[in-house]
């Protein structure tokens, strides 16, 4: 599934070919997303510029002068930068046309993507305008975190992958800042001390900000209809590795499932 940093990496890689550029002609193959894909797209969009190409959460705000469309990539979207005389495949399912013989196509064979329109700012749209902050912002700090983490009987772990608390610490992600930060992932978030808030705050920071940067190199091409916009493969520490023992303490790394997920950790290194 595209997590956040595949997300943060799409935008940068599609963002260079199609701001400044005019929307020549919208194409939907398959309207049947998670929602349908709003009609009329065409005359909307047909002739405006793209102002902006952003990414707020796991959305992708493509900004025009009449209004933003709103992507997501759900469980198996990818969106490539192809000649529009590219062979279109199955799954291929809407795409954008470029004045300059482009097009940016979402490939999405599961459909649990979404495009869909926003007139006004996207932020307030119903899907974006309870999110927590970005968490490679200034405004998601150790402060922040010990704060609304008060009093509050869920676990740490899934606190931490609560998007109104913070966007974009998926399960992968959760597991291996725990670790980072030495922190059980069953403590209670009311429970952790404003050290730990630091430590986790800086861990997530750095365990996305690592993806990222792997990101722009493992995923090589986005111009490429076969080359397939992969999902990195990080080096993971705890995460996936039952059983096997923890860099830091040799100790076998353990996993339990936490609000349906699973979660891995070392009972040693993290209390
Ligand atoms: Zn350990």
């Amino acid at each position: 599934m595209p997590e956040l940093p595949e997300v943060e990496t799409t935008c940068r890689g599609i963002k260079p070919h199609i701001e400044n550029n005019i929307i020549s002609k919208v194409i939907v193959r398959n309207r049947n997303l998670r929602w349908p894909i709003p009609k009329g797209l065409n005359t909307k969009l047909k002739n405006h510029k793209i102002i902006s190409v952003t990414r707020r959460a796991k959305y992708l705000l493509i900004e025009t002068e009449a209004g933003t469309l709103i992507i997501h990539l759900g469980m198996s979207g990818s969106l490539r930068i192809l000649a529009t005389n590219e062979a279109v495949e199955k799954h291929d399912h809407f795409e954008l046309q470029f004045e300059n013989g482009i097009c940016l196509r979402l490939r999405d064979p599961r459909r649990f993507g979404c495009v869909l329109w926003e007139k006004e700012n996207p932020l307030e749209h119903k899907l974006l305008n309870h999110l927590g902050p970005e968490p490679l912002a200034k405004e998601f700090d150790a402060e922040l975190l010990f704060q609304k983490s008060r009093k509050r009987k869920t676990s740490i772990k899934q606190f931490i992958m609560d998007a109104k608390i913070v966007v974009g610490v998926g399960n992968i992600y959760a597991s291996e800042s725990l670790f980072l930060a030495g922190i059980h992932p069953k403590r209670l978030a009311g429970k952790i001390t404003r050290k730990n808030a630091l430590d986790l705050t800086v861990a997530v920071k750095k365990i996305l900000t690592q993806a990222i940067k792997q990101g722009g190199t493992t995923l090589k091409d986005f111009t490429s209809s076969n080359g397939k916009p992969g999902y990195f493969q990080q080096k993971l520490k705890v995460y996936d590795r039952k059983g096997e023992p923890c860099q830091k303490c040799k100790k076998p790394i353990k996993q339990i499932i936490l609000g349906q997920r699973s979660t891995f950790y070392c009972s040693h290194c993290q209390k």
